[in-house]
């Protein structure tokens, strides 16, 4: 079944926006937070942003590229930061959404940084730059949930992240597996505004 998926994205990487929905068999929502939404009403803010852009999305793919680091502030990222936090909140009328990261070719070098000894365990660890200078905080946070071992497996983590190149193989096998994520264990732990 396809899961129906909205994208979140910069509008530098707007291409690759349209090279998903235009190539890829994915059911995607074509809509995107481009005005803020006024109100001292913070659940009345994810609340419209759910009905009016999300509407009834189960996945929210978030691109990653170079220009959404937490770490350039609020008002660059303030859409991309509601559409997550909008994705990640659950309500009566909808559940969380699964979040798929994509990371972009231009920040391969950037996220993937090979494996490191654990000084800890002495196994050896994958190194993924999810962090404040590479991605939001809805996405690391939620990607590196806090616990206390030395590592994280995939069941310790909710957002499912992948690269563009593997992504483009098979688009559904990883919108399934951010899906899949939303009925976990692990979805008990997500935090909508980190
Ligand atoms: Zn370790």
């Amino acid at each position: 079944m396809a899961r129906k998926c909205f994208i979140s994205f910069k509008k530098e990487d707007e291409d690759y926006r349209d090279y998903i929905r235009d190539n890829f068999s994915l059911d995607i929502i074509d809509k995107s937070l481009k005005e803020p939404i006024r109100s001292d009403d913070e659940d009345y803010i994810l609340r419209k942003i759910r009905e009016d852009y999300l509407s009834d999305s189960t996945v929210t793919i978030h691109l990653i590229g170079a220009y959404g680091a937490e770490n350039r502030g609020w008002h660059e990222q303030r859409f991309i930061k509601r559409e997550l936090q909008a994705s990640l909140r659950t309500s009566d009328s909808s559940k969380k959404s699964g979040i798929l990261g994509v990371v972009l070719p231009c920040m391969n070098s950037t996220v993937w940084k090979g494996k490191l000894t654990c000084s800890d365990c002495g196994e050896s660890h994958s190194c993924v730059n999810i962090n404040d200078r590479t991605t939001i905080s809805e996405f690391s946070y939620n990607y590196y949930i806090p616990h206390n071992k030395c590592s994280w497996s995939e069941g310790d983590r909710y957002c499912v992240l992948v690269s563009w190149e593997k992504f483009q193989e098979n688009p559904s096998i990883f919108v399934d597996k951010a899906y899949e994520k939303r009925d976990d264990p692990i979805s008990k732990d997500t935090r909508v505004k980190p």
